[in-house]
């Protein structure tokens, strides 16, 4: 395996980094989030990214895109969540749909859709498969036939007929959605699901509720009604009855939003050690108090694996498809979500205690820090949900 980073990655982790700092202040950040939850969208920022070819970093090359692979994604979603505030968590779920539908959609959905994320960088899509009564049921998938997912979609001449609710749904104004469904009642899960493209102005489709959490979000969280909503059949992406292993099989492609999380704690190390280098307790910098110096460099140590693993998993993905595959097994993914949720919770509670009372003072960063790596917690099942999935591939 090669450990250096190729001259493209050099120069987009370089642009992104670049962009971050110039664009993304700490005063522009604490702007953004104290607007009103729906005006929080940073749209010329996003133009901006767009115009740089960060949004587009995964639409194909000869659509007009990046085309680039999942290893230049991790590193620069890294990038983005070190430096960036919210910007990686606004790209990577964009990334992830333009990498699918390169993968998995047909050539008349490739052509219309990938012209419109070129042309026009306000449009967005987004993936939604939580229902209120099934969280991870569906990503397991929980496969005692006839449970685990309740939207439902039935065939009716050239149109599908969508009747469920999901719930959190990550960006509710998106202009595309990717819904994960069944599309029969009585097998299990596995052999059931399908996978539907809605655009958000089909009669029937309607946003119930808006959520706020702990992290304010730019994007509109919230859940998602789908009322008799008829879709064109040719919004099929891949077979019917073969959504699960379409979710499964590129559920790597989402190694990205793993990588903003890692640009976190790497941010949350390096404030952490500079506080511990300067502030003074028992007459010398608590960095040099073998208690405090320890948690720091265990912060590191912790950072440096999860890193290694998430790079390799990316690197084996991009082995795979340059072999001809589409699909891959999620056992990697599951891996490096399983360590990136216990590396999150691992580093913000070393902060805390590196900080003393200071990490929960509103003003200063540390906070926010713990804060957000509980926001993160659930992302595609908690670890010990991963660890349980992974049991079932090894
Ligand atoms: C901020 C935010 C953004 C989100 N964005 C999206 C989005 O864009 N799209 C989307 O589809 N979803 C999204 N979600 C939903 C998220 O993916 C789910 O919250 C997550 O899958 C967990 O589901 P749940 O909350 O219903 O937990 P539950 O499934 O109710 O799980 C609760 C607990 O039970 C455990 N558990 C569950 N099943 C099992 C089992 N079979 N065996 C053992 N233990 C089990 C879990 O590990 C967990 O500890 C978002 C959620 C949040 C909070």
């Amino acid at each position: 395996m090669e450990f250096a980073l190729n001259e493209e990655q050099k120069a987009l982790t370089a642009l992104a980094k670049d962009f971050c700092k110039r664009e993304v202040s700490p005063e522009f950040l604490r702007e953004l989030l104290e607007r009103e939850p729906k005006d929080r969208m940073p749209w010329d920022l996003i133009k901006k990214m767009h115009d740089l070819g960060l949004r587009t970093l995964t639409v194909p090359e000869e659509y007009g895109g990046g085309g680039a692979d999942l290893l230049t994604q991790v590193l620069v979603s890294e990038t983005l969540g070190q430096y960036g505030g919210p910007v990686g968590a606004v790209l990577t779920p964009m990334w992830r749909l333009c990498g699918s539908l390169a993968a998995v959609g047909n050539k008349e959905q490739q052509d219309e859709i990938f012209n419109r994320v070129k042309s026009d960088y306000t449009f967005f899509m987004h993936e939604i498969i939580t229902e209120p009564d099934h969280g991870h049921d569906p990503l397991l998938p929980h496969n005692e036939p006839g449970s685990g997912l309740k939207t439902f979609a039935h065939r009716d001449g050239d149109e599908y007929v969508i009747n469920g609710e999901k719930c959190f749904c990550g960006n509710t104004s998106a202009d595309l959605f990717w819904v994960h469904l069944r599309t029969d009642k009585n097998k299990p899960l596995s052999q059931s699901m399908s996978l539907l493209l809605v655009p958000r102005d089909a009669p029937g489709f309607s946003v119930t509720r808006i959520n706020e959490f702990i992290v304010p979000k730019v994007r509109l969280n919230g859940d998602l009604l789908f009322d008799n909503v008829r879709v064109p059949a040719r919004n099929l992406v891949g077979e019917e009855g073969k959504g699960g292993d379409i979710f499964q099989g590129r559920l790597a492609f989402s190694l990205p939003g793993l990588g903003v999380q890692l640009g976190k704690t790497q941010e949350i190390y390096e404030v952490t050690k500079d506080y511990a280098k300067t502030r003074i307790q028992g007459g010398k910098p608590i960095f040099e108090h073998p208690t405090v110096g320890t948690k720091i460099v265990d912060m590191l140590t912790h950072i440096e694996q999860a890193r290694l693993l998430v790079y390799k998993t990316a690197w084996e993905y991009d082995q795979a498809v340059k072999s001809g595959k589409k699909l891959v097994s999620p056992l990697g993914f599951n891996l490096c979500n399983a360590v990136m949720h216990e590396l999150g919770i691992l580093v913000a509670g070393h902060a805390a205690e590196v900080w003393g009372g200071r990490a929960t003072l509103k003003e200063l960063p540390i906070e926010g820090y713990i804060r957000s790596v509980y926001d993160h917690h659930h992302f595609l099942g908690t670890a010990t949900f991963n660890r349980i999935k992974a049991m079932s591939m090894i």
